[in-house]
């Protein structure tokens, strides 16, 4: 059966310890998807020169952030790794050169706070994959359409970011978009649902250095992007809406 493969705006770390209507589509989702054998996630928080896929049986839960609660800090999620596909996942990447990381790198909170919700009980093997920083906007999403035959194998993809990300920006009475965010979110969403593959082209909009300040958040959306058009389809909304002004929390589903 083929799996489906997510794009999930993730948003504050705190997701993980709240409900909301975010938190709650993540875990219908959860409910709705059939059983994968393992998740594959394209996390922002995994961003450095190279593209690296996490190879340990049993991945570490990483807390990459600060000034959260003691609670935050103490949440684990202890799903298994899986090292033999993360080395098919190298092989579906060739010729790109994928490192397999079997002891820096685990589990980051891009990943965790949504799968937290998705998949609760954390009995689903996880493997990381990193996002190359020196890739352009077009390799990230050929790189996505490469990763499409895993989803064959029982391999759900779960990209986690957020379309519009900029922590400078952030109105924290806002419980909605600034307009330039909700514009920009809008652009991003009818390309998801028209021409996948031509979401590089956000690049062009006016308000992209505001939605888009650094590539870390926005590049997980190529992967699903990829996909995408890799099925020669769109991808639909599952959950949308901006808060605190310059975040968007959209997420969107490819289905099997
Ligand atoms: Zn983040």
């Amino acid at each position: 059966m083929r799996m489906p493969a997510v794009f999930i705006g993730h948003g504050s770390p705190m997701n993980t310890l709240e409900s909301n209507r975010w938190t709650d589509a993540w875990r219908e989702l959860g409910r709705s998807v059939p059983r994968p054998r393992a998740v594959l996630a394209v996390s922002a928080h995994w961003y450095l020169n190279a593209t690296a896929v996490t190879a340990m049986p049993r991945p570490r839960t990483i807390h990459d952030f600060y000034g959260f609660p003691d609670e935050l800090f103490a949440f684990d999620y202890p799903a298994a790794g899986e090292p033999e596909l993360a080395e098919t996942v190298a092989q579906r990447c060739a010729p790109t050169w994928v490192g397999l990381d079997r002891d820096s790198w685990g589990i980051d909170h891009g990943t965790w706070s949504v799968l937290a919700h998705v998949f609760p009980e954390a009995d689903v093997p996880v493997v990381q994959l990193s996002l190359d920083a020196t890739k352009s906007f077009e390799e990230h999403l050929a790189l996505g359409a490469q990763l499409s035959s895993l989803r064959d194998d029982g391999v759900m993809i779960v990209c986690s970011g957020n379309v519009v990300h900029h922590l400078g920006r952030l109105e924290w009475g806002n419980r909605g978009g600034a307009p330039w965010a909700e514009s920009f979110d809008a652009a991003a969403r009818e390309l998801l649902a028209e021409a996948p593959g031509d979401l590089a082209r956000l690049r062009e909009r006016p308000e992209f250095s505001s939605a888009v300040p650094t590539p870390d958040h926005f590049l997980p959306l190529l992967y699903l992007g990829g996909l995408a058009a890799a099925d020669g389809r769109g991808a639909d909304l599952l959950v949308g809406g901006c808060t605190y002004g310059s975040l968007s929390m959209a997420s969107y589903l490819l289905d099997g």
